[in-house]
């Protein structure tokens, strides 16, 4: 098939694959991308949220043709009760700015648009291509691959896997584990479509403002998992995902699951009358810092979903696979301007200066948090989502019981569900997992 040597080769085209070739190819390295996807973007289903701020970081000036659909000035979160939701929203004028800081895109657009300015930057791309097996030599090091067109090993200097939260090539080298149920989340999606002014009337906006929800609480029947609503400019994001080994023990099947979401009673009027014209299932991973694999090593790094970067606690992935991906591909440049063979050792550079990043220290913040959440799930995401949602109606409901009267039973309500050292507890092991 090729039978030149590459600088790298990157093997996948999403986020971090793009990230990682452009800034390669940019540099001026000989670089080859490989996606199995008939098109860069054509097996994504993220959401989704684009942070401009990393994506400057790659290309400065993105938003001048970039397929962006509207950018945020509004966040809700709600905690879900069975008919009912207690929000805290944030709304800003100061977000329309000159360059605004998030936006929701379509992946499917986006990452073609990535993709040609991939190509421009003089990298080969190569879709509807699978790497089947990454080429080692007797000591191990990592010195090209093979793919399912046959026609032997393509060799390069460096391999960047950048194949997502699914990819087994990594796994199948021994490089790294496969994850644990505990630490993917099996996440649902659709796309409703309706037209651009009902949009904007349900969420109150204007011109290409969009608006964010996030939803945790019964939605997930006690499983560690949250629902989200992203607007776009003509159709809704919205989905749902939960870990997978919580779908294991209780058996929900997450179609069903994204069913009731939608029939809730806060969030069917938003979807009332759309158009569903795409249905995706996708993992994420979820395990955080503790479930960060070896990073690098002879003839390899990895970066992306396939390196667990993604906080779950924030819903960020894709910033951090993009940063993963342009830091990756930093520290080639750097060790193959110094003319160093691509060594673990040499390599390890990525990890230094990843470690240097917010990726790293984000997802220390919160190293304790995946493992509360999932032990603590069904306190989490259900009994204090009902509780808190019951005081609401309590606190709001005025049917001549004092206040007081009132005050006590929210007090009783918690303390016989959770009882006063379960409720310290609790407030103890979130506050310390959160610092
Ligand atoms: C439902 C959902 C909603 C999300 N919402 C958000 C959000 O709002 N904001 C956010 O920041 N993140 C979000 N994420 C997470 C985000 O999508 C990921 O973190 C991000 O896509 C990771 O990028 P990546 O390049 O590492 O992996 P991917 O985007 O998964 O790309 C991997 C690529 O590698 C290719 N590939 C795999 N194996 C091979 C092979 N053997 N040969 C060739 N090609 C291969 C795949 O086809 C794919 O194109 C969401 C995820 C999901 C599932």
């Amino acid at each position: 098939m090729i039978d030149e040597k590459f600088d790298a080769i990157v093997i996948g085209a999403g986020m971090s694959g793009n990230a990682a070739a452009y800034t390669m190819a940019k540099r001026g390295l000989k670089v080859l991308q490989l996606e199995r996807g008939e098109y860069s973007g054509s097996k994504n289903v993220q959401g989704a949220i684009l942070y401009a701020d990393m994506m400057e970081k790659i290309i400065p000036d993105f938003r001048e043709d970039a397929p962006l659909e509207r950018h945020l000035i509004e966040q809700r979160f709600w905690m879900m009760g069975e008919n009912s939701h207690t929000g805290l929203q944030y709304r800003s004028d100061d977000f329309n700015e000159e360059k605004p800081n998030r936006y929701t895109i379509i992946r499917a657009q986006f990452d073609k648009w990535f993709s040609s300015k991939v190509r421009e930057a003089g990298a080969l791309v190569v879709c509807e291509t699978t790497v089947t097996e990454l080429v080692q030599d007797a000591y191990g090091k990592v010195i090209g691959v093979k793919t399912d067109r046959g026609g032997g090993q393509i060799h390069a200097d460096v391999v960047v896997l950048a194949e997502g939260v699914t990819g087994l090539l990594g796994t199948r080298a021994g490089l790294r584990k496969i994850p644990k149920p505990t630490e993917v989340a099996l996440a649902v999606k659709e796309m409703h479509f309706m037209p651009q002014e009902v949009i904007e009337q349900r969420f109150n906006l204007k011109g290409n403002e969009g608006v964010v929800i996030e939803a945790a609480g019964t939605i997930s029947k006690g499983m560690t998992g949250m629902g989200f609503i992203y607007t776009n400019r003509e159709c809704i994001s919205l989905g749902l995902g939960c870990l997978v080994s919580d779908f294991q023990a209780s058996g929900e099947s997450p179609y069903q699951l994204l069913e009731k979401f939608k029939r809730h009673p806060s969030v069917a009027p938003l979807i009332e009358g759309s158009e569903v014209k795409e249905y995706a299932a996708h993992l994420i991973p979820e395990g955080g810092f503790k479930a960060i694999p070896q990073l690098f090593g002879d003839g390899w790094v990895v970066v992306g979903d396939a390196a667990q970067l993604n906080n779950a606690i924030h819903r960020e992935g894709s910033n951090l696979a993009m940063t993963s991906g342009r830091i990756a591909a930093e520290a080639i440049f750097q060790v193959k301007s110094r003319k160093d063979p691509m060594t673990a050792s040499n390599l390890s550079l990525y990890k230094k200066m990843l470690d240097d990043s917010f990726v790293i220290k984000d997802l220390k913040k919160y190293k304790d948090m995946p493992q509360l959440l999932h032990v603590q799930s069904q306190n989490f995401f259900l009994t204090y989502p009902q509780l808190v949602n019951k005081a609401m109606d309590n606190f709001l409901r005025v049917d001549g019981t004092p206040k007081k009267e009132k005050e006590k039973m929210t007090v009783k309500s918690f303390t016989s569900a959770r009882s006063w050292a379960g409720l310290f507890g609790d407030a103890f092991r979130l506050a310390r997992a959160w610092r």
